[in-house]
C-alpha cells in the first residue's frame, strides 16, 4: 500500500514536471494538501512528510481537525476551500488563514467584521464559476470585478486571486479563461499573484496554464 509519504512524493514529481514542462520555477507553485474526510493523523503524516498547507471542505470538520493538532497550528496554513454558508463566517474567520470559496459581497463583508484584530488579515480568493459547473459554485465570470474591487477594499481581508473547480472533461479552456480573468484585475490595478486551480486529475494542464497553487487530496491521501 502506498504511504502518504510516497504519495506525496510523486506529487511533488508531477508538480515539479509540469513546471519544467512550462519553463516555471517549481516555487511558483504551492502544493496544498486537500485533507478533508481524513483524520488528523493523515495530516499529521503528510506533515512529517514535509507539507504546511491544508485544505479543508467542511467547516465543522476543519475546525475539529485544527483542534486536534492544535500542537501544530503556528506551523500550518489552513485554507477553507468548500462552500460558506454566513452563519459560519466567525468560526472560519477565527480559525482559517485562507478562505479560497467566496463567493458573495454580504460573506466577504461578515469576515472582514469578525477577523479578530490579534491575527492577520484572512486570505482570500474568490469562486468563480468558470465552466457552468453543474454545482452553481461561483461568481459568474461576468460579476467577478465588481465583486473583487468591493472586497480588495475590505481591511481586513487581502483578496489574493481567484479560485474555480473545472468541470472535468473540459480541457484547458477553463484554466485558461481563469487565468485570463486574474490577468484582467490585475490590469485594472489589483495586486493579485494567486490561481487557486488545479485537483489531483488536472494539476498538469492547471500548472501549463499559469495555477499558482493546486489543490490535491486523492493523489494524496487516498480515495474518499
Ligand atoms: C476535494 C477537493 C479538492 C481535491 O480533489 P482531488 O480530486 O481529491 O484531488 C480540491 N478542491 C476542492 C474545492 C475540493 O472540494
Amino acid at each position: 500500500m502506498a504511504t502518504i509519504a510516497s504519495n506525496i512524493q510523486q506529487v511533488r514529481g508531477r508538480i515539479a514536471k509540469a513546471c519544467a514542462a512550462a519553463q516555471r520555477p517549481v516555487q511558483s507553485v504551492t502544493l496544498l494538501s486537500v485533507s478533508k474526510t481524513f483524520s488528523p493523523e493523515a495530516v499529521r503524516e503528510a506533515f512529517a512528510a514535509g507539507e504546511r498547507c491544508f485544505g479543508e471542505n467542511y467547516v465543522q470538520e476543519g475546525i475539529d481537525k485544527i483542534a486536534a493538532l492544535a500542537d501544530l497550528r503556528a506551523q500550518i496554513e489552513w485554507h477553507l476551500i468548500g462552500p460558506l454558508q454566513s452563519n459560519k463566517t466567525r468560526i472560519v474567520a477565527e480559525h482559517f488563514d485562507w478562505v479560497h470559496s467566496v463567493e458573495r459581497l454580504k460573506i466577504a463583508e461578515r469576515l472582514n467584521e469578525q477577523r479578530p484584530a490579534h491575527l492577520p488579515p484572512l486570505q482570500v480568493c474568490l469562486q468563480v464559476n468558470i465552466s457552468g459547473e453543474a454545482s452553481k459554485s461561483g461568481v459568474a465570470p461576468a460579476e467577478v470585478p465588481a465583486l473583487a474591487h468591493a472586497v480588495a477594499a475590505l481591511p481586513r481581508l487581502r483578496l489574493r486571486g481567484l479560485m474555480a473547480i473545472p468541470e472535468p472533461g473540459t480541457g484547458s479552456a477553463p484554466h485558461r479563461a481563469l487565468r485570463a480573468l486574474l490577468t484582467r484585475l490585475q490590469g485594472e490595478g489589483l495586486a493579485l499573484d494567486t490561481l487557486s486551480m488545479g485537483m489531483s486529475a488536472d494539476l498538469e494542464t492547471a500548472i501549463a496554464e499559469g495555477a499558482t497553487l493546486v489543490r490535491v487530496g486523492t493523489a494524496i491521501f487516498g480515495d474518499r
